[in-house]
C-alpha cells in the first residue's frame, strides 16, 4: 500500500463495512458476507458493530504479530477484527476513563466463547509493558478462569463440541495505567438438567469425564470410582462419545486452578464433590414390605464418605422429606419411589451448582481488584466482556430454554436502544440534525414474559407458590387466560389445529428468532437439598446461606424464574451504564464444515439478529460517517488537491475541497471532527471513482 501505515483490502474482498453496500437488502448483504467469508475474511464491520462467522478452522489471523499491527490503531486503519474492537474498548477506557462492555451474541457453535477468548488474549497482551509483578498475577488468574470454567460449565453437544452451558460475564477492572488490577465473574443459570440428563449424541458437563479419564488409579480407588463412565447412569449417555483431550485437560485444569491459587484440599473437595454426585446418581430405590428402602445402601455409604455427612441424614434425605404442617410442627414424610428419584435427582443437580457457583466465587476472591483509578475518585475503570447463550430451539423446550431465549429478547432490546441511543447522541455531539427512525420494537416478547402480575414469569411465581394445588395443567391454563390475545403466545388451546403442541402441555412463544414451544411438565419445581450439615469445611461453605429454618423454606422463595429475571434486569443496567462495543456471530453450516456457508441458516441469524436494520439505522439520515482523516485515507486520491498530500491547513478543509470537486457537497455534512454522508449514493460514486483508478 502507498498510505503508509494502512493496511488495504482490495476490492476482491468485498466491502469491508456493510455500510458501504450499494443497496440494503438481505441479497447484497448475503453476497457480501459470503464473498468475505471465502476469501477467509471472517470479520466485517457495521460502523463499529463487528459481524464475525465461523471459519471452522485456523486462520493465521491471531498471535502476537497480528496483536502488533492493531495496537494503539484506529478502527478504520486495518481490517476488521476483534483485536480492533478490543483496542477500542480499552483505548475509550484508557484515554477517557469511559467503562466499556463488549457484548457477544450469536447462537450456540457461533464462535462466541471463541472471540472472549481473542479479545481476553488480546488485552492481556497490550497491557502492563512495565511487568509489574501483581498485574501480571491477575492477567494469569484471568486467562486460566476460562479452563477451569469451561471444564465445569461446558459440554459436548451436538451443535457444539465445547457448548457454554452458562452464561458469563466478566468485568475486567483497570487501574489508571490502563493495567488489569482485578476482575470479576457473573455466571447466568447454569444449564443444572445436563448433570442427569443429556440429549442423545450429548455429554455432562466435561469435568465429569475428565475425572474418570484424568485421575489416578490410587485417586480413583480413593473416590470409589472406576475409570468406565459408561458404569454411571449421569456419564453413559456420554460414554462413547471419546473426547480424547479429556486425559489432557484434567491435567491442564488442575494447572489452572493452581495457578489461580485453589488448595490441594479444595481441589480434593471437588473431586469427591464429582464423585459423590456420580454415585448418587447409580442409587435406585425399591419398594418392600417395610417401605421404600435403597437398592444398593454402599452407594450411599459413599455419598455420605465423600461428602463427610452423617449417613442417616443422607439416607433420609433420599427416602422421605421434613414438611411443615400447620404453624412451626414439622413432620418427617415417607417419599414415594417417583418421590425418592426426585429427591435424588433435585440433589445431584443442587450439588452442582452449588460447586460450580463457589469455583466462580473462589475466582473471584483471588481476583478481587486492588487498582484505583485516581481520575474516577478511586473507581476502577472497567471493561466488561459479556458471553451469553444465544436463542435456542430445539423440539423440545426446558424451563431452561425459556429462560435463555427470554434473555436473548432483552439483549436485543438493548442493543437496539444503545446503538439508536448512540447514534442519537453522536449528531448531538457533532452538532447535527436527526430525526428518529423506527425499527423492529421487540418489547411485546419482553413484557409477555417480564410483565409484573401477568407476565409469564408473574404467573409461574404465582403457581410455585401453591404447589401441591396448582398443577402443570392449571398453570397453562392461566397462560391462556391471560395472553389468549396477545400476538407473541399461542398454545394448543387457543390454536386446536396446530398439531405441534400438545392440549395441556405445551405453550408457545413467538421470538423473532423463531417459535418456541415450552412443556410445561415439572416447571414447577421444589426439593430441598443442603450441605450444611456437612463436616467438611470447603463443602459447607458453598451454602452460605446457611441451615434454613424449615418454616421459612416452605413460605415463599423466590422462584429460579424470578431470580434470573432480577439477574437479567441488573446485568442489562449495568450494561446500558457502559459504552458498548458489539460482536455479533454467525454459525456458517450445522456440521461444523471448513469453508461451507448454509445461506438458508445465515439469512435467519442475519434477520432475527437485526443487522439489516442496524446497516439501516446506521445510514438513515446519514449513511455514514467517518472521522476526517479516515475520510482522506481512503479517497484522497480521487483528488487532485489532496492527492498524496493536501496542503489546505486542516482535514476538514480538504475534505470540503475533495466533495467541491466530485459535485457531492450538497449530500454532506460537516460536524465537528467527522463528515457525515447523507445517501449511500454518495459512497457508491466516491467507491467508484476510487475503484477506476
Ligand atoms: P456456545 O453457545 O455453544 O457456547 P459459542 O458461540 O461459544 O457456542 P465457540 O465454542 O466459541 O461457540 O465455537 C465453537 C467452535 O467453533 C470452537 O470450538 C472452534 O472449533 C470453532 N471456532 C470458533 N471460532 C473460531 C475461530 N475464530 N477460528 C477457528 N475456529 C473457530
Ligand atoms: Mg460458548
Amino acid at each position: 500500500s502507498l498510505l503508509t501505515g494502512r493496511e488495504e483490502e482490495g476490492p476482491e474482498f468485498g466491502k469491508p463495512d456493510f455500510v458501504l453496500l450499494d443497496q440494503v437488502t438481505m441479497e447484497d448483504f448475503m453476497d457480501n458476507l459470503k464473498l468475505r467469508f471465502e476469501k477467509g475474511r471472517i470479520y466485517t464491520y457495521i460502523g463499529e458493530v463487528v459481524v464475525s462467522v465461523n471459519p471452522y478452522r485456523k486462520l493465521p489471523l491471531y498471535g502476537p504479530e497480528m496483536i502488533a499491527k492493531y495496537q494503539g490503531r484506529e478502527l478504520y486503519e486495518r481490517p476488521p477484527h476483534l483485536y480492533a474492537v478490543a483496542d477500542a474498548a480499552h483505548k475509550a477506557m484508557k484515554r477517557r476513563a469511559k467503562d466499556t462492555c463488549i457484548v457477544i451474541s450469536g447462537e450456540s457453535g457461533a464462535g462466541k466463547t471463541e472471540a472472549s477468548k481473542h479479545i481476553m488474549q488480546y488485552i492481556a497482551a497490550i497491557t502492563n509493558p512495565s511487568q509489574r509483578a501483581e498485574v501480571e498475577r491477575v492477567k494469569d488468574v484471568l486467562l486460566k478462569s476460562t479452563c477451569v470454567l469451561e471444564a465445569f460449565g461446558n459440554a459436548h453437544t451436538n451443535r457444539n463440541h465445547n457448548s457454554s452451558r452458562f452464561g458469563k460475564y466478566m468485568d475486567i477492572n483497570f487501574d489508571f495505567k490502563g493495567d488489569p488490577t482485578g476482575g470479576h465473574i457473573h455466571s447466568y443459570l447454569l444449564e443444572k438438567s445436563r448433570v442427569l440428563k443429556q440429549h442423545s449424541g450429548e455429554r455432562n458437563f466435561h469435568s465429569f469425564y475428565q475425572l474418570l479419564r484424568g485421575a489416578k488409579d490410587g485417586q480413583l480407588q480413593d473416590l470409589n470410582l472406576q475409570r468406565d463412565p459408561a458404569l454411571y447412569t449421569f456419564t453413559q449417555q456420554g460414554a462413547g462419545l471419546s473426547v480424547n483431550s479429556d486425559e489432557a485437560n484434567y491435567q491442564a485444569v488442575i494447572q489452572a486452578m493452581k495457578v489461580i491459587g485453589f488448595s490441594s484440599d479444595e481441589m480434593d473437595c471437588v473431586h469427591r464433590i464429582l464423585a459423590a454426585i456420580l454415585h448418587l446418581g447409580n442409587i435406585q430405590f425399591v419398594e418392600t414390605e417395610s417401605g421404600l428402602e435403597v437398592a444398593e445402601e454402599r452407594l450411599v455409604d459413599h455419598v455420605a464418605r465423600l461428602t463427610a455427612t452423617p449417613r442417616d441424614l443422607v439416607m433420609r434425605s433420599l427416602l422421605s422429606r421434613t414438611v411443615a404442617s400447620g404453624g412451626r410442627e414439622l413432620i418427617e414424610k415417607d417419599h414415594s419411589a417417583p418421590e425418592a428419584r426426585y429427591a435424588r435427582d433435585a440433589c445431584a443437580k443442587a450439588i452442582y451448582e452449588r460447586l460450580f457457583g463457589w469455583i466462580v466465587g473462589r475466582i473471584n476472591e483471588v481476583m478481587e481488584a486492588r487498582g484505583r483509578d485516581p481520575r474516577r475518585d478511586g473507581k476502577d475503570t472497567v471493561i466488561g466482556v459479556l458471553d451469553i447463550y444465544g436463542f435456542e430451539i430445539f423440539p423440545d423446550n426446558s424451563f431452561e430454554q425459556f429462560c435463555i431465549n427470554y434473555c436473548n429478547e432483552k439483549l436485543q432490546q438493548l442493543f437496539i436502544q444503545l446503538i439508536l441511543k448512540q447514534e442519537q447522541e453522536e449528531y448531538q455531539r457533532e452538532g447535527i440534525t436527526w430525526q428518529n427512525i423506527e425499527y423492529f420494537n421487540n418489547s411485546a416478547i419482553v413484557e409477555l414474559v417480564e410483565r409484573p402480575h401477568r407476565g409469564v414469569l408473574a404467573i409461574l411465581d404465582e403457581a410455585c407458590a401453591s404447589v401441591g394445588t396448582v398443577t402443570d395443567r392449571l398453570f397453562l391454563q392461566s397462560l391462556d387466560t391471560h395472553h389468549r390475545h396477545h400476538p407473541h403466545y399461542t398454545s394448543r388451546q387457543l390454536c386446536p389445529t396446530d398439531k405441534t403442541m400438545e392440549f395441556g402441555r405445551d405453550f408457545r412463544i413467538k421470538h423473532y428468532a423463531g417459535d418456541v414451544t415450552s412443556a410445561v411438565e415439572g416447571i414447577l419445581g421444589k426439593g430441598v437439598c443442603s450441605g450444611t450439615y456437612s463436616t467438611d469445611l470447603t463443602l459447607r461453605s458453598m451454602w452460605p446461606d446457611g441451615q434454613q429454618d424449615i418454616t421459612e423454606v416452605t413460605k415463599r422463595p423466590l422462584t429460579a424464574g424470578t431470580l434470573f429475571k432480577n439477574s437479567m434486569v441488573a446485568l442489562v443496567e449495568n450494561l446500558a451504564a457502559k459504552e458498548p462495543y458489539y460482536v455479533r456471530c454467525i454459525k456458517p453450516n450445522e456440521e461444523k464444515s471448513p469453508g461451507h456457508l448454509d445461506e438458508e441458516r445465515c439469512r435467519h441469524q442475519v434477520a432475527y439478529l437485526g443487522l439489516l436494520e442496524n446497516v439501516r439505522v446506521r445510514r438513515a439520515g446519514f449513511a455514514s460517517r467517518q472521522p476526517y482523516p479516515r475520510f482522506l485515507l481512503r479517497y484522497k486520491m480521487t483528488c487532485e488537491y489532496t492527492w498524496p498530500n493536501h496542503l489546505l491547513g486542516s482535514d476538514k478543509s480538504a475534505v470540503g475541497a475533495l466533495l467541491e470537486q466530485h459535485g457531492l457537497k450538497d449530500d454532506v455534512a460537516f460536524g465537528h471532527n467527522k463528515l457525515f454522508i447523507r445517501s449511500p449514493r454518495t459512497l457508491v460514486t466516491l467507491e467508484q471513482s476510487r475503484a477506476r483508478l
